[in-house]
């Protein structure tokens, strides 16, 4: 099990999201993991469709700060009504070019088991 980085929810699965975070760049150049639910990935791509500027400080995905923002309404499981709370996340332009690749690669994988 893993926890969402965007919702905190247990997945025995996540999906994989490539991030540049500014902290570890001197130890991975190339980038880092972030593991995030399908449910927030799929949030997120729509927030990449429906830019809406954010406020926040820092992206909460890649950490990196002094870059445009946007806001992500995550959607947080409760256990009373209405079994959900809405949660202001914010992205940036990087993190959404790289939930876009995640959903390319998902595609792709799930095509492939199509096929064969
Ligand atoms: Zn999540
Ligand atoms: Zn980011």
């Amino acid at each position: 099990m893993a926890d969402c980085e965007l919702c905190g929810v247990a997945r025995p699965t996540l999906c994989p999201v490539k991030v540049n975070d500014p902290r570890v760049k001197l130890a991975y150049p190339t980038g880092t993991w972030r593991g995030i639910n399908e449910e927030c990935l799929e949030i997120c791509l729509e927030a990449n469709l429906n830019r809406v500027p954010s406020n926040a400080k820092k992206c909460d995905l890649c950490s990196i700060k002094n870059v445009p923002l946007f806001q992500v309404k995550i959607q947080v499981p409760i256990f009373q009504e209405p079994y959900h709370r809405e949660v202001n996340k914010a992205l940036c332009e990087s993190c959404f070019e790289a939930c876009k690749d995640t959903k390319k690669r998902r595609v792709a994988e799930k095509e492939e088991v199509h096929h064969h």
